[in-house]
């Protein structure tokens, strides 16, 4: 029996092919799963089946060129190929399984069936197209372990595919090093087939008679592994810009989420903690209360008098006092007491583990020090405050019910006479009432026909024209007046009115669209906002498609506005709900993006059509540099994912100018046009128009990069 020996720069060449075909094979797999049509999806499968296909075969013939057997030897054509086309569909197979939405154990047994049998299949077709005669004789042990091989490393090959989707970060190295490992098995299998084979002495090779010479097929091999090579180099090459711009892009997102984040938390003017902070520290004061059994207090400040000086020395001075009377606040509480600003000229403190008496001479401490002179301008000032204190646990059972409790006390301190301080006691809620009394409104509301939808235009930059309208709620109570929706719709979610309300707004906007369509305005569509309860509720899709279908409304001229954090709270169930209404033809946009804490490669995943970058970022755009730089790196993100970038809030000409420069394609903002009611809207509509041909005009007139203020500017 003869045995076969190698020549080891081939065998390395041969492993390096492998490691490149796995490579490709991997990163074309991610593009699979990630790409946004199904014609995509396709070309990106196609190539890397191909890849891959060639990449196992290119290595099966460099293994056999390293190897030197004891005759001369050739391969049938026919084999040859039939054995690239299985290589090929083994990849395709597997490539088709990881891309699916989930890898399920049993998927991941028949993928790695499917594609350790491909691969096996294919190195033994490629050993029976030498047609040796006696037949080679197999070692069936090692027959055996090379399709064990085989199997068992395309299932860990698959499952790293599988979870290499799911990872941002470090994905290149990640990935380089699944290639090896895939790489290495695959050329495993391939020698440990080879230590099957005996050839028994004077074995002849059929082939050799108007089969491919071992020189012959060379060039071949040879050129599909350099391919195989130049679609791995190229493929990294981009690979490694898309992490470097990705790393970039979430460096600078992190650095805004830790301004916006102090700014939530903190008073702008006093750099005292915020309504928001007060009650995340309160609950964690009342957490330690409970634990220690000793009570703490809430004090309600409010000043006496503050208007007075607001009106007699300007607001300026007002502010000035302000920032002096949280510094007295301060210096008089114990360091882990807590001051915080309510807004206006109201207070609250927060003191932990006191008594009773210990907070009656808290109070009578702080009206006494805010009772002494203070100096603002050269004036001498003199105020004095009302104080209502509210004690855990008796007085409230969650931080904003003692809060409004001790806010209570101090109406009655005040109504008592001022520079006082009052405990809460029960007979002072009257307060509490009025949020009952919107809510008994706000549930017969719907049925009485008062809310009304607004229309905003959403203007595209480059044509200058209108695209459309984002609906906007508006409800118009009879005892109220205008109310606008960001007082009414946390009730609404909370009372569970939100879902009939939202089906209204949806049918509403339909009917209003398909008007428009009537009147010839083709293609415009409407933008309706979800909330996050509706996004969760099981009829959503069903209500979009009746409203759709009630006022014969085509699926693509309507628009669905999901907020940023809505739509990231639970990605899985978002692509689900998200997927349906790209199947339906339905526009996805990502409202208040760049608020949230966004995960890059997510927003990747989610089938949306658009991005709207906050309002937050656009107010400074042309002064903050951070903020330019934000905008200008969503717009190159949303171009990479071929999502449409809209900045809501544009108010200036200046920051129109400058979202143009930056390539923004959609502009929405009360400098185009404040929401109107829909019989409006047109009119509306044709000035924005007309101030952006105009401005457009001189945009084009002047040298590019220099900076000139319009001034058309347009009237509301
Ligand atoms: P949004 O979806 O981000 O809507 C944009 C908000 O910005 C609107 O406030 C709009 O009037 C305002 N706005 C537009 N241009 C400018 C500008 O140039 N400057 C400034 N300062 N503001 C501008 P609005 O109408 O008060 O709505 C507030 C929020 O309430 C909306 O934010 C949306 O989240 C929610 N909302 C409105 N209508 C509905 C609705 O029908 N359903 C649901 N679930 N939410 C709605
Ligand atoms: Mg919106
Ligand atoms: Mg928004």
């Amino acid at each position: 029996m003869d045995h076969v020996s190698y020549a080891w720069p081939l065998v390395l060449a041969s492993l390096l092919v492998a490691v490149l075909a796995s490579y490709t094979a991997l990163d074309l797999a991610a593009r699979i799963s990630t790409a946004r049509s199904a014609q995509a999806r396709m070309w990106w499968l196609a190539g890397g089946a191909l890849c891959m296909g060639v990449g196992i075969w290119s290595m099966h013939f460099v293994g056999m060129l390293a190897a030197t057997l004891p005759v001369p030897l050739a391969y049938d054509p026919g084999l040859t190929l039939l054995s690239l086309l299985i290589a090929i569909a083994a990849s395709g197979f597997a490539l088709y399984l990881v891309s699916g939405a989930d890898l399920t154990r049993a998927r991941l047994v028949v993928g790695a069936l499917g594609m350790g049998g491909g691969v096996a299949a294919m190195h033994y077709m490629g050993m029976a197209a030498m047609r040796m005669s006696p037949f080679i004789a197999y070692n069936p042990t090692l027959v055996l372990l090379s399709v064990l091989i085989a199997v068992g490393a395309s299932g860990a090959a698959l499952w790293i595919a599988f979870r290499l989707r799911l990872r941002t970060h470090h994905l290149y190295r990640l990935r380089a090093g699944a290639a090896i490992i895939m790489g290495a098995a695959i050329a495993g299998m391939h020698y440990t087939g080879m230590a099957a084979a005996g050839f028994p002495t004077g074995s002849q090779c059929g082939a050799l008679a108007g089969g491919w010479s071992g020189q012959g097929l060379a060039p071949m091999v040879l050129s599909a592994a350099v391919a195989v090579l130049a679609a791995a180099i190229v493929l990294s090459m981009l690979d490694r810009r898309f992490e470097s711009q990705s790393a970039l892009l979430q460096s600078s997102l992190s650095q805004a989420h830790g301004e916006i984040a102090f700014l939530a938390l903190h008073d702008a003017l006093t750099k005292l903690p915020n309504r928001l902070q007060l009650e995340r520290r309160l609950e964690q004061a009342m957490r330690d209360s409970r634990r220690s059994g000793q009570p703490c207090a809430v004090l309600f400040v409010d000043l006496d008098g503050f208007k007075a000086v607001n009106d007699a020395f300007g607001h300026q001075a007002g502010d000035r006092l302000l920032s002096l009377i949280a510094q007295r606040l301060r210096e008089t509480m114990r360091p882990a007491d807590l001051a915080a600003r309510m807004g206006g000229d109201e207070f609250v403190v927060v003191a932990e583990g006191v008594s009773r008496e210990d907070v009656h001479a808290l109070a009578a401490r702080l009206g006494a020090v805010l009772r002494q002179e203070f100096v603002v301008d050269g004036h001498r000032l003199r105020i004095s405050a009302s104080i209502g204190i509210a004690l855990y646990p008796q007085d409230g059972a969650s931080a904003q019910e003692l809060i409004s409790h001790a806010d209570a006390a101090m109406y009655r301190a005040k109504s008592g006479g001022r520079d006082a301080h009052q405990f809460f006691d029960p007979s002072m809620l009257v307060n509490a009432q009025e949020n009952l009394e919107l809510l008994a409104e706000l549930r017969g509301a719907l049925a009485r026909g008062e809310f009304r939808l607004h229309y905003q235009p959403k203007l595209d930059l480059r044509s200058g024209r209108a695209v459309g309208a984002e609906a906007l709620l508006r409800w118009a109570s009879p005892s109220r007046g205008n109310v606008p929706p960001d007082r009414f719709l946390g009730l609404a979610e909370q009372a569970g009115l939100i879902v009939p309300i939202g089906d209204w707004v949806l049918d509403e906007a339909c009917r209003q669209a398909a008007a428009w369509r009537a009147r010839g305005h083709r293609d415009w569509s409407v933008a309706v906002n979800l909330s996050a309860l509706q996004f969760d509720h099981p009829g959503l899709v069903q209500s979009v498609r009746d409203a759709l279908r009630r006022h014969a409304l085509p699926p693509r001229a309507l628009v669905l506005e999901v907020t940023e954090s809505t739509a990231m709270r639970n990605v899985e169930s978002s692509m689900a709900i998200l997927k349906q209404f790209e199947a339906m033809g339905v526009g996805v946009s990502i409202d208040d993006f760049g608020t949230g804490y966004s995960s890059l490669l997510y927003l990747k995943r989610l089938p949306a059509t658009e991005l709207k970058v906050d309002r937050g970022f656009i107010r400074d755009v042309q002064h903050d540099a951070d903020d330019a730089a934000i905008v200008s790196a969503i717009v190159a993100l949303a171009q990479r994912l071929q999502l449409r970038v809209v900045a809501e809030g544009v108010e200036t000409p200046a920051q129109q100018d400058y979202l143009r420069q930056l390539h923004c394609d959609q502009v929405q903002g009360f400098l185009f046009g404040k929401p109107v009611p829909g019989v409006e809207f047109a009119q509306v509509v044709e000035r924005a128009e007309a101030h952006l041909r105009e401005t457009g005009r001189q945009h084009t007139a002047r040298a590019p990069g220099v900076f000139q203020q319009p001034d058309g500017v347009l009237s509301p």
